[in-house]
């Protein structure tokens, strides 16, 4: 088998794993006891919180345990504005609105239409992105006009790998008085995202998909922001929280982004293995689109560089996305698995959604081309020996399959 789609989930790295056993087995006490065992627990979670701060160069008492990205983009989306509401007893604050893009993440994108059903005080902007599926900054500074109370944008598409340019994004809410949050689940496994340097109030993480385990993730939430809690009872975690923390969770995320922290930026596996991917692809099968824009004014991220601040055009090279035109991308799914390659069509991890994807659709790919794509997304497990195998097998698989349904895709 060839695992092909690490930005749906990734494997779990030995040192996260090791490191959660005790946890799971001998040191199971809450943190909160008040004995030895517990204490011990409450050290471990410390130390976890530590690593997991350091990571994005937080401090420690910004950063709140989660179950996962979900949970963290609602925690504050929904969090921030039931606070404003609820400080919004005077005139100035009669409605609230909030900014994001419509190639956003559904934890984001359906969170926000939620919240604007449920309150008839909050107005959403769904500001558009351009054909490469970067936010369009002329509507985004159009919808800053209006001065809303919250902005969220993520910082790279898990879809297409575009980067938005999340510091210059940033200051211009904050120019506008919004407060800013990025969901950064696909960008932290391969960027070095620091949240001071890109200035975001908030930012979301999720434990799995950079070799952490299931069932983990954080929200960084800038000191002075103030949200309320979606649980209450014990006060864990600040109070924004509640419930007895999954301490061995924390601790294989706490050890995972540490084994990041170490390697990220010699860690060039995962991007040589997705460039030859997409070479050997071009080349086996010609006709395909690899979607993965080219131009003078777009530009990859290279890990082997240190760096935050970039072209506003900037892909992320992990993750491929391949249009196969008359494909029927849940079909060529299903005939890849069985010749032991796992990818996906498009944002893989929203459950059941056999339609079109609204990123690309949102990015003017036609709906048949949107039907046919396929996303092909690396890990540092992968090589690129690896990677060229892969592609000369999809090339086989989707001709077969279109030939299968009567298409001729020479
Ligand atoms: N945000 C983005 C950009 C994602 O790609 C995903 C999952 O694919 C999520 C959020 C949700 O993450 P989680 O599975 O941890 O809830």
């Amino acid at each position: 088998m060839i695992y092909l789609d690490n930005a749906a989930t990734t494997r779990i790295c030995d040192e996260a794993l090791e490191e959660m056993m005790p946890f799971l087995k001998e040191e199971y006490a809450s943190p909160l006891g008040q004995y030895a065992l517990g204490f011990r627990a409450n050290s471990a979670l410390n130390t976890a919180r530590g690593r997991v701060a350091a990571l994005i160069g937080a401090d420690v008492s910004e950063i709140i345990f989660t179950s996962c990205a979900t949970e963290s983009n609602n925690l504050f989306l929904r969090g921030l504005i039931r606070n404003l509401l609820n400080a919004g007893t005077d005139p100035a604050h009669k409605s609230i609105s909030i900014v994001t893009q419509t190639t956003e993440h559904a934890s984001v994108l359906n969170t926000c239409e939620d919240i604007a059903r449920e309150y008839d005080r909050v107005r959403l902007i769904k500001v558009p992105v351009d054909r490469n599926g970067f936010v369009n900054e002329a509507a985004y500074r159009e919808a800053l006009k209006e001065r809303p109370d919250v902005v969220s944008i993520m910082h790279v598409n898990n879809e297409t790998g575009a980067v938005n340019d999340i510091k210059n994004l940033c200051g211009l809410a904050h120019e506008a008085g919004a407060i800013f949050h990025t969901d950064a689940v696909q960008s932290v496994p391969h960027m070095r995202v620091n949240v001071r340097e890109i200035g975001v109030d908030a930012l979301s993480v999720s434990g799995h998909k950079l070799h952490g385990p299931k069932g983990s993730g954080f929200l960084y939430l800038r000191k002075g922001v103030i949200i309320k809690p979606l649980l209450t009872g014990g006060g864990q975690e600040n109070g924004l929280r509640s419930g007895t923390p999954d301490v061995a969770a924390c601790v294989g995320l706490g050890k995972a982004c540490e084994v990041l922290a170490d390697r990220l930026i010699p860690d060039t596996n995962a991007a040589l293995a997705a460039d030859r991917f997409a070479q050997v692809i071009k080349e086996v099968l010609p006709h395909a689109i690899v979607n993965r824009p080219t131009g003078s004014d777009v530009s990859y991220y290279d890990p082997n560089r240190d760096l935050c601040e970039q072209s506003s055009k900037l892909y992320l090279r992990e993750i491929v996305s391949v249009s196969i035109p008359g494909g029927d991308a849940l079909s060529l799914i299903h005939d890849l698995d069985m010749a032991g390659i796992c990818c996906s069509s498009g944002a893989a991890c929203s459950a059941g959604k056999k339609g079109v994807s609204h990123v690309l659709t949102a990015m003017g790919i036609g709906e048949k081309l949107a039907k046919g794509t396929l996303r092909f997304s690396f890990s540092r497990y992968n090589t690129e020996e690896e990677a060229t195998e892969a592609a000369v097998i999809v090339g086989r698989v989707v001709q077969k399959n279109l030939e299968n349904h009567g298409i001729l895709f020479k």
